[in-house]
């Protein structure tokens, strides 16, 4: 969460902070700041958004060094004050920072003491007093940054300058991203390449625990320790194209309208004809290795975590192993027993969901074995991880995950070929999985043609204050994903339960008021959901059914007819409906559709 943006080099720092802000304003956007260094040390910051920044930001701010923020508040409501950057008393040293500080109050407790009076009520404000006490001692602006992280527990992305200093940009990482962007006697850092890609496509990932210099001839990079460290700079596979809206409305319109290729693209080169199997080098196991898991555990937060309870049906499916998912923000809290012969396989799409990170860390101390699902090459989990697969979904900029949510369905049903083809799964079924898989591109442009008449169903059911998402095994953590896309940017309520559950409490809620979306599948379980549905029409519910035929009027008010694709694959296919369906909802009542209240993508923070 929160964006970091900072510049050295020949240019004005102020207008390449403000767009890389901008870019970067999904990761947080309660208030923005910046700070530019020449002669003095100049800094503005705004409660709002990166607009109401720019607005705000003076002409006269020219000068070739800066630092930028966009933030999501965790220590003080979101106002000009507790925006950053922050500063020292003597406004010599201004730091960004993304993370908590643990150990603040502590900290200002002790700088109080000393005489420091802060002007805000983050955690991070402490940074730069800390930083300041030191700097005028040594000098050195890294041994400064270096001496007052020691002093601090939690997590932190800082970007620091010293109005001393016109010519460096000191940053580090502990739990929060930090990439380096290497230009043309230019120098940038940023929370996330997105900032970049209009510059550079050269970027340097930092480790937790590791600091950078930057000057505008070049970086260097050290430890906490002050121990130089080698980086080899990677090319970032996106350009700044691939950031935009791309003529959409939304980036959320965009990147749902985007699936047939991002399916496509998570398919590439993975499908073998010859004996039916999926190619999956990166996992990083032997077949023997394969065969010995007797239990696959799945790990994920929020729509990564529904999208790994599909993954964990079609791992037992196919494969015939116990398999299930868990929030990864609980499990890394309850001390859970990891086991030899279990394969954990943890879920992320920018790599760096800090819940997911720590259960990664977590299982790795205790000597599990760990697979990543990530979509942005180079990120922490990925790292982190044993082996894994890249989703190759291409950047997701909009808060609510769509395309990843997708393609990350799409890695678990290679997964589960993979391993199904090591165990049991008969070539035949081997080849109706993957000739399903090729099915699904041309699929969801059906669906997608479909647009207008899931808008006019969205505009229909969209007024009602909550709503109920049903489904039945396939069908529930579809449904699950569906409640959690209207509620996240339509503001909705909306429950998801089990279709089976309904009757054992929730059916109490049932009436005019409260329209059911009914995943129903044509498969075995089809009479029994169609037993529900009649069960929600008896007591006046509405029905919107999502389904493979047409519904009996009698059983549903309205319906979208999606493609029918093996049994295994159709959630894949029936969450697309429903993203259209909380996007058109959210434009009818006139939601920030990208950048929901409260919300923000990349939870970097715990
Ligand atoms: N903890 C800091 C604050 O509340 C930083 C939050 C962020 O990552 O944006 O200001």
């Amino acid at each position: 969460m929160c964006g970091i943006v900072a510049y050295v080099g020949p240019k004005d720092a102020a207008p390449i902070l403000l767009e890389g802000l901008a870019r970067l304003e999904y990761r947080g956007y309660d208030s923005a700041g910046i700070a530019i260094v020449s002669k003095t040390l100049k800094m503005r910051k705004v409660k709002g958004r990166v607009a109401d920044l720019a607005a705000a930001v003076p002409a006269r701010f020219k000068g070739g060094l800066g630092i930028g923020h966009t933030r999501w508040a965790t220590h003080g409501v979101p106002s000009d004050v507790n925006a950053h950057p922050h500063l020292d008393g003597a406004e010599r040293i201004a730091v960004v920072h993304n993370g908590i500080i643990e150990n603040a109050d502590e900290l200002r407790a002790k700088l109080t003491v000393d005489g420091v009076t802060f002007a805000s009520e983050t955690d991070s404000e402490v940074l730069a007093h800390l930083i300041a006490r030191t700097v005028k001692d040594t000098d050195s602006l890294e041994e400064a940054v270096r001496t007052a992280l020691k002093r601090v527990v939690g997590t932190y992305g800082v970007a620091v300058v010293d109005a001393e200093r016109p010519g460096e940009v000191v940053v580090a990482r502990n739990g929060s991203p930090i990439v380096l962007g290497i230009g043309e006697k230019e120098m940038f850092a940023a929370s996330d390449v997105a900032a970049l890609v209009r510059y550079t496509r050269q970027v340097v990932h930092l480790e937790d625990g590791e600091l950078a210099t930057i000057k505008a001839d070049g970086f260097h990079t050290f430890t906490m320790d002050a121990r130089e460290t080698a980086k080899e700079p990677l090319t970032v596979d996106w350009d700044a194209g691939h950031y935009d809206t791309g003529g959409y409305e939304h980036y959320l319109l965009k990147e749902i309208s985007e699936q047939p290729e991002t399916v496509a693209r998570t398919l590439r080169g993975r499908l073998d004809d010859r004996f039916h199997i999926a190619h999956l080098g990166g996992l990083n196991l032997t077949p023997h290795e394969t065969r010995a898991f007797r239990r696959v555990k799945i790990i994920g937060c929020g729509s990564a975590y529904y999208s790994g309870q599909i993954g964990a049906q079609l791992v037992e499916e196919l494969a015939r192993i116990p398999a299930d998912a868990e929030p990864a923000s609980e499990f890394r809290y309850r001390n859970p027993v990891v086991e030899h012969d279990t394969l954990y396989v943890a879920i992320s799409q920018s790599g760096e969901t800090y819940d997911t990170l720590a259960a990664v860390q977590e299982l790795k101390r205790k000597g599990g074995r760990v697979l990543g699902i990530v979509n942005t090459v180079g990120s922490a989990i990925a790292r982190e991880c044993d082996g894994g697969m890249y989703l190759h979904a291409g950047p997701e900029v909009s808060v609510a995950s769509t395309k990843a949510f997708t393609s990350t369905a799409v890695a678990f049903a290679l997964l589960a070929l993979h391993f199904g083809r090591v165990h049991d799964l008969s070539p035949a079924d081997g080849r109706r999985i993957s000739e399903g898989l090729r099915r699904l591109p041309g699929q969801i442009e059906e669906i997608l043609a479909k647009d207008a008449e899931i808008a006019a169903l969205a505009r229909k059911y969209a007024d009602h204050t909550g709503m109920m998402f049903v489904g039945r095994v396939r069908g529930y953590p579809v449904a699950r994903e569906g409640a959690q896309k209207l509620k996240e940017i339509s503001y909705v309520h909306a429950e998801a339960y089990p279709a089976s559950e309904l009757k054992h409490g929730p059916l109490a809620l049932i009436g005019p008021d409260m329209p059911t979306v009914a995943i129903v599948p044509d498969d075995e379980l089809l009479d029994k959901n169609l037993t529900t549905l009649g069960e929600i029409r008896a007591r006046g519910g509405r029905v919107l059914m999502i389904g493979h035929r047409a519904a009996d009027p009698k059983l549903a008010d309205d319906c979208v007819v999606v493609p029918k694709n093996e049994t295994e694959l159709d959630p894949i296919l029936l969450t697309i409906p429903l993203q259209l369906l909380a996007y058109h909802a959210a434009v009818a009542l006139e939601r920030d559709v990208d950048k929901p209240r409260n919300l923000a993508k990349s939870v970097t923070v715990e």
